[in-house]
Protein backbone atom coordinates (compact mmCIF):
# COMPACT_ATOMS: atom_id res chain seq x y z
CA UNK A 1 0.00 0.00 0.00
CA UNK A 2 1.39 3.49 -1.31
CA UNK A 3 1.81 6.32 1.31
CA UNK A 4 -1.16 9.20 1.28
CA UNK A 5 0.17 10.85 4.71
CA UNK A 6 3.68 12.18 5.10
CA UNK A 7 5.12 14.23 8.35
CA UNK A 8 5.96 18.02 7.33
CA UNK A 9 8.62 20.27 8.19
CA UNK A 10 6.52 21.34 11.56
CA UNK A 11 5.73 17.60 11.94
CA UNK A 12 2.14 18.06 11.30
CA UNK A 13 0.88 15.05 9.37
CA UNK A 14 -0.49 16.23 5.66
CA UNK A 15 -2.53 14.54 3.15
CA UNK A 16 -0.07 14.14 -0.47
CA UNK A 17 -3.25 16.18 -2.08
CA UNK A 18 -1.94 18.83 0.29
CA UNK A 19 1.67 18.56 -0.47
CA UNK A 20 4.20 20.49 -2.64
CA UNK A 21 4.92 18.00 -5.81
CA UNK A 22 8.09 16.29 -5.76
CA UNK A 23 11.10 16.42 -2.98
CA UNK A 24 9.98 19.91 -2.47
CA UNK A 25 7.22 18.89 0.06
CA UNK A 26 9.86 18.47 2.51
CA UNK A 27 8.09 15.73 4.07
CA UNK A 28 9.42 12.01 5.82
CA UNK A 29 7.77 8.76 6.17
CA UNK A 30 5.28 8.59 9.25
CA UNK A 31 7.35 5.01 10.18
CA UNK A 32 10.68 5.12 9.11
CA UNK A 33 11.26 9.03 9.28
CA UNK A 34 13.08 8.82 5.67
CA UNK A 35 12.46 11.56 2.79
CA UNK A 36 9.34 11.51 1.04
CA UNK A 37 9.03 12.58 -2.34
CA UNK A 38 5.19 13.31 -3.39
CA UNK A 39 4.42 11.81 -6.43
CA UNK A 40 1.63 14.35 -8.33
CA UNK A 41 1.49 12.44 -11.86
CA UNK A 42 -1.24 11.73 -14.06
CA UNK A 43 -1.33 8.28 -14.53
CA UNK A 44 -1.25 6.57 -10.99
CA UNK A 45 -3.47 7.93 -7.32
CA UNK A 46 -1.47 10.51 -6.12
CA UNK A 47 0.97 9.54 -3.28
CA UNK A 48 3.95 9.22 -1.39
CA UNK A 49 7.07 7.59 -1.96
CA UNK A 50 10.43 6.97 -0.26
CA UNK A 51 13.15 9.52 -1.42
CA UNK A 52 15.75 6.62 -1.76
CA UNK A 53 12.91 4.69 -4.18
CA UNK A 54 12.71 1.90 -1.22
CA UNK A 55 9.29 0.18 -0.68
CA UNK A 56 6.66 2.00 0.95
CA UNK A 57 6.51 1.53 4.54
CA UNK A 58 3.07 -0.37 5.92
CA UNK A 59 1.18 2.08 7.47
CA UNK A 60 -2.37 2.09 9.07
CA UNK A 61 -5.13 4.23 7.24
CA UNK A 62 -7.34 4.44 10.44
CA UNK A 63 -4.54 5.44 13.41
CA UNK A 64 -3.40 8.38 10.08
CA UNK A 65 -7.27 9.30 10.03
CA UNK A 66 -7.63 9.73 13.72
CA UNK A 67 -4.31 11.53 14.02
CA UNK A 68 -5.13 13.77 11.19
CA UNK A 69 -8.79 14.29 12.64
CA UNK A 70 -7.41 15.23 15.96
CA UNK A 71 -4.98 17.70 14.47
CA UNK A 72 -7.73 20.01 12.90
CA UNK A 73 -9.28 20.20 16.18
CA UNK A 74 -6.44 21.17 17.68
CA UNK A 75 -5.47 23.89 14.92
CA UNK A 76 -8.92 25.05 14.89
CA UNK A 77 -9.23 25.02 18.89
CA UNK A 78 -12.29 23.39 19.07
CA UNK A 79 -14.89 21.84 16.83
CA UNK A 80 -18.86 22.74 15.62
CA UNK A 81 -21.13 20.38 17.70
CA UNK A 82 -24.64 20.04 17.78
CA UNK A 83 -26.88 21.04 20.77
CA UNK A 84 -29.31 19.15 22.72
CA UNK A 85 -30.86 20.40 26.16
CA UNK A 86 -29.62 17.90 27.96
CA UNK A 87 -26.08 18.25 26.65
CA UNK A 88 -26.22 21.82 26.84
CA UNK A 89 -27.37 21.84 30.69
CA UNK A 90 -24.20 19.53 31.43
CA UNK A 91 -21.88 21.83 29.50
CA UNK A 92 -23.81 24.75 31.75
CA UNK A 93 -24.74 27.02 28.59
CA UNK A 94 -27.25 28.80 28.32
CA UNK A 95 -28.57 28.46 24.72
CA UNK A 96 -29.50 24.92 23.29
CA UNK A 97 -31.33 25.99 20.74
CA UNK A 98 -28.75 26.07 18.17
CA UNK A 99 -24.89 24.16 17.28
CA UNK A 100 -22.23 26.00 19.45
CA UNK A 101 -18.47 25.42 18.76
CA UNK A 102 -17.26 24.17 21.79
CA UNK A 103 -14.05 25.90 22.55
CA UNK A 104 -10.84 24.12 23.42
CA UNK A 105 -8.39 26.31 23.86
CA UNK A 106 -5.09 25.18 25.51
CA UNK A 107 -6.80 22.26 26.73
CA UNK A 108 -7.05 19.79 24.26
CA UNK A 109 -5.56 16.24 25.60
CA UNK A 110 -4.62 13.46 23.71
CA UNK A 111 -5.24 10.18 24.52
CA UNK A 112 -6.40 10.66 28.22
CA UNK A 113 -7.13 7.60 29.99
CA UNK A 114 -10.45 8.15 32.02
CA UNK A 115 -11.61 5.39 34.48
CA UNK A 116 -10.78 2.52 32.15
CA UNK A 117 -10.85 4.42 28.31
CA UNK A 118 -9.00 6.31 26.45
CA UNK A 119 -10.65 8.83 24.31
CA UNK A 120 -9.38 10.16 21.21
CA UNK A 121 -9.38 14.19 22.27
CA UNK A 122 -10.85 15.35 25.75
CA UNK A 123 -11.45 18.96 25.16
CA UNK A 124 -12.44 21.47 27.92
CA UNK A 125 -15.11 24.09 26.81
CA UNK A 126 -14.98 28.26 28.26
CA UNK A 127 -16.37 26.71 31.42
CA UNK A 128 -13.92 24.38 31.94
CA UNK A 129 -15.99 21.04 31.20
CA UNK A 130 -14.18 18.26 29.90
CA UNK A 131 -15.87 16.32 26.54
CA UNK A 132 -14.72 13.48 24.97
CA UNK A 133 -14.52 13.45 21.16
CA UNK A 134 -14.32 9.94 19.69
CA UNK A 135 -13.15 9.92 15.93
CA UNK A 136 -14.60 6.45 14.22
CA UNK A 137 -13.98 4.97 11.34
CA UNK A 138 -14.30 1.42 11.63
CA UNK A 139 -15.33 1.25 14.81
CA UNK A 140 -17.68 2.94 16.67
CA UNK A 141 -18.57 3.53 20.70
CA UNK A 142 -20.13 0.24 21.74
CA UNK A 143 -22.39 -0.01 25.25
CA UNK A 144 -19.53 -1.02 27.79
CA UNK A 145 -18.13 2.45 26.49
CA UNK A 146 -20.84 4.05 26.49
CA UNK A 147 -21.98 3.06 30.00
CA UNK A 148 -18.43 4.39 31.36
CA UNK A 149 -19.02 7.94 29.76
CA UNK A 150 -22.70 8.03 32.00
CA UNK A 151 -20.45 6.70 34.81
CA UNK A 152 -17.86 9.60 34.65
CA UNK A 153 -20.68 11.67 33.58
CA UNK A 154 -18.54 12.47 30.46
CA UNK A 155 -20.13 13.98 27.95
CA UNK A 156 -18.74 12.13 24.86
CA UNK A 157 -19.28 13.44 20.92
CA UNK A 158 -18.43 10.73 17.84
CA UNK A 159 -17.83 12.22 14.40
CA UNK A 160 -18.60 9.25 11.81
CA UNK A 161 -15.54 9.89 9.29
CA UNK A 162 -16.04 6.29 7.69
CA UNK A 163 -16.73 7.47 4.52
CA UNK A 164 -13.09 8.81 4.37
CA UNK A 165 -11.53 6.14 3.11
CA UNK A 166 -8.16 5.90 1.57
CA UNK A 167 -9.57 6.27 -2.13
CA UNK A 168 -11.64 8.92 -0.81
CA UNK A 169 -10.05 11.16 1.12
CA UNK A 170 -10.23 15.25 -0.18
CA UNK A 171 -8.76 16.68 3.20
CA UNK A 172 -10.85 19.73 2.38
CA UNK A 173 -13.99 17.60 2.65
CA UNK A 174 -12.68 15.53 5.89
CA UNK A 175 -11.73 19.16 7.56
CA UNK A 176 -15.31 20.38 6.81
CA UNK A 177 -16.65 17.07 8.39
CA UNK A 178 -14.73 17.14 11.77
CA UNK A 179 -14.85 21.25 12.37
CA UNK A 180 -17.61 22.98 10.72
CA UNK A 181 -20.00 20.24 9.84
CA UNK A 182 -22.57 19.28 12.46
CA UNK A 183 -23.65 16.09 10.08
CA UNK A 184 -22.74 12.84 11.37
CA UNK A 185 -21.49 13.74 14.67
CA UNK A 186 -23.76 12.64 17.19
CA UNK A 187 -23.30 12.67 21.09
CA UNK A 188 -23.12 8.87 22.47
CA UNK A 189 -23.66 10.12 26.01
CA UNK A 190 -25.92 11.43 26.86
CA UNK A 191 -27.87 9.52 24.26
CA UNK A 192 -31.62 11.03 22.86
CA UNK A 193 -33.47 8.78 25.16
CA UNK A 194 -32.22 9.76 28.08
CA UNK A 195 -32.75 13.39 26.56
CA UNK A 196 -36.45 12.92 26.13
CA UNK A 197 -36.76 11.28 29.75
CA UNK A 198 -34.40 14.29 31.77
CA UNK A 199 -35.83 17.06 30.13
CA UNK A 200 -38.72 17.89 31.71
CA UNK A 201 -36.41 18.79 34.27
CA UNK A 202 -38.26 21.35 36.68
CA UNK A 203 -41.31 19.38 37.58
CA UNK A 204 -44.51 21.76 37.65
CA UNK A 205 -45.79 20.34 40.76
CA UNK A 206 -45.15 22.33 43.96
CA UNK A 207 -42.35 21.40 46.07
CA UNK A 208 -42.94 18.32 47.79
CA UNK A 209 -42.35 17.82 51.70
CA UNK A 210 -38.71 16.81 52.54
CA UNK A 211 -39.72 12.77 52.81
CA UNK A 212 -41.23 12.68 49.43
CA UNK A 213 -37.79 14.05 47.39
CA UNK A 214 -36.04 10.82 46.03
CA UNK A 215 -32.37 12.73 45.44
CA UNK A 216 -29.95 12.42 47.95
CA UNK A 217 -29.67 15.31 50.13
CA UNK A 218 -27.13 17.11 52.55
CA UNK A 219 -27.79 19.12 55.10
CA UNK A 220 -24.92 21.37 56.31
CA UNK A 221 -25.56 22.95 59.11
CA UNK A 222 -24.77 26.73 59.72
CA UNK A 223 -25.05 26.82 63.80
CA UNK A 224 -28.58 26.12 63.77
CA UNK A 225 -29.23 27.42 60.32
CA UNK A 226 -29.42 24.82 56.84
CA UNK A 227 -28.64 24.72 53.43
CA UNK A 228 -29.87 21.53 51.70
CA UNK A 229 -27.71 20.17 48.88
CA UNK A 230 -29.23 17.90 46.70
CA UNK A 231 -27.36 16.12 43.82
CA UNK A 232 -28.86 15.12 40.27
CA UNK A 233 -28.01 12.06 38.78
CA UNK A 234 -26.03 14.65 36.19
CA UNK A 235 -23.67 15.43 38.70
CA UNK A 236 -25.34 19.13 39.20
CA UNK A 237 -26.84 19.95 42.75
CA UNK A 238 -29.42 22.18 44.23
CA UNK A 239 -28.76 24.49 47.01
CA UNK A 240 -31.08 25.74 48.83
CA UNK A 241 -31.49 27.77 52.32
CA UNK A 242 -33.48 26.10 54.17
CA UNK A 243 -34.95 28.87 56.85
CA UNK A 244 -34.68 32.52 55.68
CA UNK A 245 -31.28 33.90 56.84
CA UNK A 246 -30.14 36.88 55.00
CA UNK A 247 -26.67 36.15 55.26
CA UNK A 248 -26.86 32.96 54.51
CA UNK A 249 -29.26 33.46 51.22
CA UNK A 250 -26.25 35.91 50.11
CA UNK A 251 -23.90 33.97 50.95
CA UNK A 252 -25.05 30.89 48.73
CA UNK A 253 -26.13 33.63 45.84
CA UNK A 254 -21.90 34.44 45.86
CA UNK A 255 -20.84 31.03 45.37
CA UNK A 256 -23.72 30.06 43.44
CA UNK A 257 -23.10 32.63 40.49
CA UNK A 258 -19.27 32.37 40.69
CA UNK A 259 -19.81 28.76 39.46
CA UNK A 260 -22.85 29.98 36.72
CA UNK A 261 -25.50 28.76 38.68
CA UNK A 262 -29.11 29.20 37.93
CA UNK A 263 -31.94 30.35 40.04
CA UNK A 264 -34.78 28.37 40.04
CA UNK A 265 -37.56 30.48 41.71
CA UNK A 266 -40.25 27.45 41.94
CA UNK A 267 -38.12 25.64 44.19
CA UNK A 268 -36.23 28.51 45.28
CA UNK A 269 -33.03 26.40 44.58
CA UNK A 270 -29.67 27.59 42.80
CA UNK A 271 -28.92 24.93 40.72
CA UNK A 272 -25.39 24.19 39.86
CA UNK A 273 -23.31 22.70 36.99
CA UNK A 274 -21.82 19.57 37.87
CA UNK A 275 -18.34 21.29 37.22
CA UNK A 276 -19.01 23.28 40.00
CA UNK A 277 -20.60 21.35 42.51
CA UNK A 278 -17.68 19.56 44.64
CA UNK A 279 -16.05 23.40 44.71
CA UNK A 280 -19.56 24.45 46.24
CA UNK A 281 -20.46 21.81 48.67
CA UNK A 282 -16.71 21.91 50.46
CA UNK A 283 -16.50 25.77 50.79
CA UNK A 284 -20.41 25.56 52.26
CA UNK A 285 -18.71 23.00 54.34
CA UNK A 286 -15.70 24.97 55.05
CA UNK A 287 -18.04 27.68 55.92
CA UNK A 288 -20.16 25.96 57.77
CA UNK A 289 -16.95 24.63 60.05
CA UNK A 290 -15.56 28.02 60.41
CA UNK A 291 -18.95 29.50 61.89
CA UNK A 292 -18.92 26.52 64.50
CA UNK A 293 -15.31 27.13 65.81
CA UNK A 294 -15.81 31.37 65.89
CA UNK A 295 -18.96 30.59 67.44
CA UNK A 296 -18.04 27.82 69.90
CA UNK A 297 -19.92 24.57 71.35
CA UNK A 298 -20.51 26.52 74.32
CA UNK A 299 -22.19 29.52 73.06
CA UNK A 300 -26.08 30.66 73.18
ZN1 LIG B 1 9.14 4.76 5.56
Amino acid sequence: MSSLFGLNEFNQLIHVREATRGLACQCRCVVCDEPLVARQGQVREHHFAHASNREPCDSNHESLLHQYAKQLIVQASGLTAPMTPTVARLLALEDHTTSTFLQALSAVQEEVTMGCIRPDLLVVTADGIQVAIEIAYSSFCDLIKVATFEKLNLPALEIDLSRFTPDNFDPDEVKKAVIESLARKNWVWPTAQQQEIETPAPPVSPPQPMVRQYLPEEIINFSGRWVSVKQFSSGDIAVRVVAFDPDLVSLVRSLAKAHRARYNPQYKTWNIPRWGANSVIQQLRQHAQSLQISIGPGSP
